[in-house]
């Protein structure tokens, strides 16, 4: 065989039997041969191709820009790969969508024209493993993050139920033995203890109740019309009992009375940030609750004397079961705060703060009311 012809062979075997698609394409952007890979690709039959436009295998709402790119590749033609850090798609013959890869290598044709060969892959596939790998890596992290999570619940359950667990055993013990004396002062001190004990465990299981429901998507506000003095004079009342010796609230209300929110939910914002100012302050400091409500929105700020957040600290405030370095033997879960700032945002608010160690902090909510 002659080697022109034997060159002919080989460069049709090459051009038709390669798994890539190949287009040559002239300077005014007409196909001139489409192989066999990309007439599959593409949907198109032997004929159909030749002779079209490129734009035809370009998405419809981008064909106007490619022309325009095409040009500016035609007036400075260079190698290029084109899927680096593109997110390009090619258009099927039934309108399809499907995502490629392209690298276009422009050469003369020998008579002082200029043509254009473009190499084009389908990364369906590719892109469909990369998903699934992101989605996998996605769905660890969040395994990851769920081990933590139940390791530091088990933490901190276990050290919150320890003291009134304990407490209750040996005031339950004490009770029989002063009901044996008739000492009926010390058997109503205990019993006053369990009480409490057991309230206290009733609040802890309550969080981790709330937690459970916020995380499975369970809340849903119910909005009614809430007199806004009333409830906080409610929630003044039912803290007076945790309210160290020489603490006081002082409650402030200014604006509209009346304000459309969900009751319980506000109830508990405001119950825990007015129980942690009490908490985290000491004897004789006050702690001050403002309440203010006008067009449409509700802002609550509770101020106190306390110990205060570092600022290490404070990034993580909101997180789930975060306690700061400074909490010390205070009983906490760590929960409060992540409820208040899940509860205020369900009413379409959000929650802020500023807080000094050793001066004191400031919690502020709005909520749309
Ligand atoms: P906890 O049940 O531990 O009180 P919270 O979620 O309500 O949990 O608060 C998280 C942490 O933020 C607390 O453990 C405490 O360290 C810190 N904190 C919250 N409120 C105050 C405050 N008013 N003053 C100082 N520290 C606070």
């Amino acid at each position: 065989m002659k080697k022109e012809a034997t060159d002919q062979v080989l460069f049709k075997a090459l051009f038709e039997q390669a798994t890539e698609g190949i287009l040559i394409v002239t300077e005014a952007g007409k196909i001139l041969l489409a192989n066999a890979a990309a007439r599959a690709m593409f949907g198109y039959e032997i004929p159909e191709l030749e002779g079209q436009s490129i734009e035809i295998l370009i998405p419809t709402d981008l064909r106007r820009a490619h022309a325009r790119h095409r040009e500016q590749f035609r007036s400075d033609p260079h190698p290029r790969s084109m899927g680096l850090g593109l997110n390009l798609h090619g258009q099927r013959k039934d309108g399809s969508v499907f995502p490629v890869e392209i690298s276009l290598s422009p050469f003369d044709d020998g008579a002082g024209g200029q043509l254009t060969i473009a190499f084009v892959i389908d990364i369906t596939v590719r892109e469909q493993l990369a998903q699934q790998r992101a989605n996998i890596a996605v769905e660890l992290e969040k395994e990851k993050e769920l081990g933590a999570l139940k390791s530091r619940f088990v933490n901190i359950a276990s050290h919150e139920f320890r003291t009134p667990l304990a407490t209750i055993l040996s005031s339950a013990g004490l009770i029989n033995s002063y009901a044996d004396r008739s000492d009926f002062e010390n058997v109503k001190r205990h019993t006053a203890r369990i009480k409490n004990s057991v309230n206290h465990l009733q609040n802890i299981l309550q969080e981790f109740l709330s937690l459970g429901k916020i995380e499975d998507g369970k809340v849903e506000p119910k909005i009614e019309a809430i007199n806004l003095p009333e409830l906080l004079h409610e929630i003044e009342e039912d803290l007076k009992p945790i309210l160290k010796k020489g603490q006081k609230i002082t409650c402030q209300h200014a604006g509209e009375t009346i304000a459309q929110t969900d009751r319980n939910l506000l109830r508990i914002i405001a119950i825990n940030l007015i129980s942690n100012a009490i908490k985290y302050s000491p004897e004789d400091s006050p702690i001050e609750v403002e309440c203010r409500a006008a067009a449409g929105k509700i802002e609550i700020v509770v101020r106190d004397r306390g110990i205060g957040i570092s600022e290490n600290d404070q990034r993580k405030l909101f997180e789930r079961f975060f306690r700061a370095s400074n909490s010390g033997s205070t009983t906490g879960t760590g929960l409060g705060l992540y409820i208040v700032k899940r509860y205020a945002e369900l009413l379409g608010g959000s929650v802020a703060f500023s807080s000094q160690v050793g001066e004191g902090s400031e919690f502020r909510v709005w909520l749309v009311g």
